[in-house]
């Protein structure tokens, strides 16, 4: 069997989804995803002179070749590894029919029947205690045990007398790090608090801060949080420097969680072996894909690190991801962000809803054990793209 095309479609949600198909010489077709990003569809189209007439059993080697080919692209390379990982996604899918198993089979075999899941829930729909009490226990209601809030800019009155450019932190890309106010810390506190008393002691609860903060006052911050028990506190501060998180993880009596913005396991190694987190958190179509996932997955379990990954997919990505997360010992939860696109769900031709009780069960079929419902994607397609064509 040899690969003879690649071809992409990016399909318009809450994110852009940029579907990944490669194509084989007996007919096989298999599906992946990357993540979003400015310029991936054009690199998997590169990636493609790199695999066509390779057999697509070889997923590693094909992987190792794309990275070399692409120049080396490694632990910085942003959109480049994250269209690696589109197709390094849809060669395990290719693969698993061919050999007529799930993927997971491929992985080393499942620790788990299903994945836990939990629903992001954003900034809620207002800065109030009451829109996030109101966002949270709906979000209960749906059956997830687990939920995170981002608390990184969540009034702009909390900035008004701020002498900065824009409204809120993320209006200050100049000073991300600026000092937590008294206002802004109370504000946090009581949206939380809101939160917490509206979903009860136990499920679970994380907070993002989208790496807005400097290492002091996140630490002063994660000793207010502690009586909320949370699950953990997200991307304390910018992603360049392990020292620097380290020393919020150390102080933090909250478990500090970070990955997303990491590429790689050279780039999340420093993370895991420094011991900066107490949770690593890879986004899987992001930083080199299922087996690199599987690979950082297994150097965590050595220092008793839990994985939490990271995920703002389509259920195609979402569903890829869960084949891996089946293969870690140490798979702890993986993200749902799909809460407020309705057809979610739908994405997936005849299957009902893919989250049921805060869980996804995982497909037995060959490869992904799932497949696009085509109408309803090509329906969304974004306006730049086309449907792999
Ligand atoms: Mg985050």
């Amino acid at each position: 069997m040899r690969i003879t095309d690649v071809r992409t479609a990016s399909i318009r949600a809450n994110f852009d989804w940029v579907l990944v198909r490669v194509y084989t010489d007996d007919g096989l077709v298999g599906l992946g995803e990357a993540y979003w990003g400015a310029g991936v569809e054009a690199i998997v189209r590169r990636l493609k002179a790199l695999v066509v007439g390779e057999d697509p059993h070889n997923v590693d080697w094909l992987y190792q070749k794309m990275v070399r080919g692409m120049s080396g692209a490694g632990s910085t390379g942003g959109a480049t590894v994250a269209a690696i990982s589109g197709v390094e996604l849809a060669l395990w899918d290719v693969v698993g029919k061919a050999l007529g198993t799930p993927i997971y089979n491929l992985l080393g075999g499942r620790y788990r029947d299903r994945i836990r899941v939990y629903a992001d829930c954003g900034h809620g729909d207002a800065p109030t205690p009451e829109a996030w009490a109101e966002r949270a226990a709906s979000t209960v209601e749906k059956g997830f045990t687990a939920i995170k809030f981002d608390i990184d800019n969540v009034d702009p009155a909390c900035f008004a007398d701020a002498h900065h450019v824009g409204v809120g932190r993320k209006g200050w890309l100049q000073c991300q790090q600026q000092p937590i106010s008294n206002r802004e810390m109370d504000r946090i506190l009581e949206l939380v608090g809101a939160v917490r008393e509206a979903i009860g002691p136990h499920i679970d609860l994380a907070l993002d801060c989208h790496w807005n903060y400097n290492p002091r006052d996140v630490i002063t911050l994660a000793r207010h949080l502690e009586p909320f028990r949370l699950m953990w506190l997200e991307d304390p501060t910018p992603p360049d420097n392990v020292e620097a998180l380290k020393r919020v993880t150390d102080a933090s009596p909250v478990p500090i969680c970070t990955g997303e913005n990491h590429y790689t396991r050279h780039g999340i190694r420093p993370l895991i072996t420094e011991q900066a987190v107490d949770i690593v958190q890879p986004d899987i179509p992001k930083m080199g894909g299922l087996l690199e996932a599987k690979k950082v997955a297994d150097l965590a379990d050595i220092y008793y690190i839990p994985v939490a990954a990271h995920n703002v997919c389509s259920p195609i990505g979402t569903v890829a991801a869960c084949h891996t997360c089946a293969s870690m010992r140490n798979f702890s939860v993986l993200e749902f962000h799909g809460q407020d696109v309705e057809w979610w769900n739908e994405m997936l031709s005849g299957s009902g809803a893919l989250i049921e009780d805060g869980y996804i069960t995982l497909p037995d079929g060959p490869g992904l054990g799932v497949e696009l419902n085509e109408a309803l994607a090509s329906a969304h397609l974004c306006e730049d793209s086309t449907f792999f064509a």
